[in-house]
């Protein structure tokens, strides 16, 4: 573990969503490792088979590492909604269509919540983060991030359903937060705190 990310090395993100290459770029950079995007290597997107975020982020980081010969993490993650019955899940990016809109993604979130009468809005965001050598099974950690569910959206910042997740302990949803601050209460931060103690003993 510790060979694949030490200081210096560049890794592949295995992602195709800028904001979540970003995030990562932005947990690795105080390790000293670098890394180089999916969409940038011009990898292709495998298809998210699995049933859980764990089978996703597995399935991404092992077809990145393979095909580029490099240590490669990726990220599977989404929203779950307690009174949607953890929805959308992994299917958090689907929700936004083909285009990718999320703000239709959070309308159908926001929709889905007033047919049920549903005041209560918690939800947690989850990020399971994988990381594969070109040969062999990739590593999964897990993180979770709880907070409320609220509507409109407020903020410009991040990314996905960022403008109406207000973290626990926070009047700010994710879209208004200074990313510093997002990147130090988020589930990507959770999985990457298991991930760095797991490879370090941090
Ligand atoms: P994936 O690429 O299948 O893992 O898609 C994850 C989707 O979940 C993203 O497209 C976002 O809509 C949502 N998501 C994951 N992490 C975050 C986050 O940190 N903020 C907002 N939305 C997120």
């Amino acid at each position: 573990m510790k060979a694949m990310l030490k200081r210096g090395a560049t890794i592949v993100a295995a992602s195709h969503n800028e904001g979540k290459v970003r995030e990562l770029a932005e947990l690795l950079a105080p390790f000293g490792v670098e890394c180089v995007s999916a969409a940038s290597l011009g990898l292709p997107e495998p298809e998210e088979t699995g049933a859980s975020f764990a089978e996703n982020a597995a399935i991404k980081a092992e077809a990145a590492a393979k095909a580029s010969g490099m240590t490669a993490l990726a990220d599977d993650s989404g929203l779950e909604v307690a009174a949607l019955d953890g929805a959308p899940g992994i299917h958090s990016a689907r929700w936004g269509g083909p285009g990718k809109d999320f703000g239709l993604a959070m309308e159908r979130v926001h929709r889905e919540l007033e047919a049920k009468g549903a005041p209560d809005a918690r939800a947690n965001f989850t990020c399971a983060l994988a990381l594969a050598a070109p040969k062999g099974s990739a590593r999964i950690f897990e993180g979770k991030v709880f907070g409320t569910l609220t509507w409109p959206p407020r903020g410009g910042r991040g990314f996905g359903y960022d403008p109406i997740f207000v973290p626990d302990g926070y009047g700010e949803t994710f879209g208004e937060m200074a990313p510093e601050l997002k990147n130090r209460l988020s589930h990507r931060m959770h999985a990457f705190e298991t991930l760095m103690e797991a490879t370090y003993g941090a």
